[in-house]
């Protein structure tokens, strides 16, 4: 079987009609959560990912905030307005299919997390430190997750071992290694310094990660952020990717 999945969409459309465009056949989605929160679209990007082929989705620590699931005062101030906006712009059927998500899904060979496995909503994969903590924290050989909007790859061979880390190179389809948290980037907010939309297919069957990047229109997406009035540093990093 063949997945699509992308993380952290952040009410982006533009960019997630570009990766549905890219990424070509795929037999199902994996949604890996933040479908709302900094961008402009809420609706729209609930509205799509709800009607992609057999999705399974779980939820991001934006869509909790947007549901007042988290006290948005625990976010920075910026990030904080672009939740009050995002809870004032929802419709009770975006809400209703927020509220119906899990925080994690565990399916033969590969679990779903938005953070962590350890800790799904909140932690963030940042170093191998943390990773290789986080391995003892799920049964299958696969975890995919999302969050940190950088794509990564961390790999145990031993676990007396640490982790490790390796950058996988866009357009170049790998192997996975036997037992891997991997990260497939973020469609709708880069954090990489490459602004390009985010996201990866994976071959179930043969463990095949083949991760990508396209080119969206960031200005159109920029414009609409500024009609709404959404932050400034938000609405700049669009732009540079980080
Ligand atoms: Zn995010």
């Amino acid at each position: 079987m063949r997945a699509l999945v992308i993380s952290d969409i952040h009410a982006n459309l533009t960019a997630l009609d570009a990766v549905l465009e890219a990424a070509g056949s795929f037999d199902a989605v994996w949604c890996l959560g933040d479908l709302v929160g900094y961008g402009p679209d809420p609706n729209e990007c609930i509205a799509r990912v709800r009607e992609l082929p057999n999705l399974l989705c779980i939820i991001g620590n934006h869509d909790a905030a947007a549901l007042d699931q988290i006290d948005a005062d625990t976010f920075n101030p910026e990030a904080r307005s672009a939740i009050r906006w995002t809870q004032k712009s929802l419709n009770q059927s975006s809400r209703s299919f927020l509220q119906g998500l899990p925080e994690k899904i565990q399916l033969e060979r590969v679990t779903l997390a938005h953070g962590s496995p350890r800790h799904p909503v909140w932690e963030y994969l940042l170093d191998t430190r943390t990773a290789t903590l986080n391995f003892e924290y799920f049964e299958t050989p696969i975890c995919i997750v999302g969050h940190t909007h950088l794509p990564v790859i961390y790999s145990l061979l031993n676990s007396n071992h640490l982790a490790r880390l390796s950058i996988p190179e866009p357009n170049q389809v790998i192997t996975l290694p036997e037992h891997a948290i991997v990260n497939p980037g973020s469609v709708g907010q880069p954090r990489d310094r490459d602004p390009r939309a985010a996201f990866a297919l994976y071959d179930t069957e043969e463990n095949l990660w083949d991760y990508r990047r396209v080119v969206y229109d960031v200005l159109s997406v920029q414009e609409r952020m500024i009609q709404a009035g959404l932050p400034e540093r938000h609405i700049q990093r669009l732009a540079a990717g980080w």
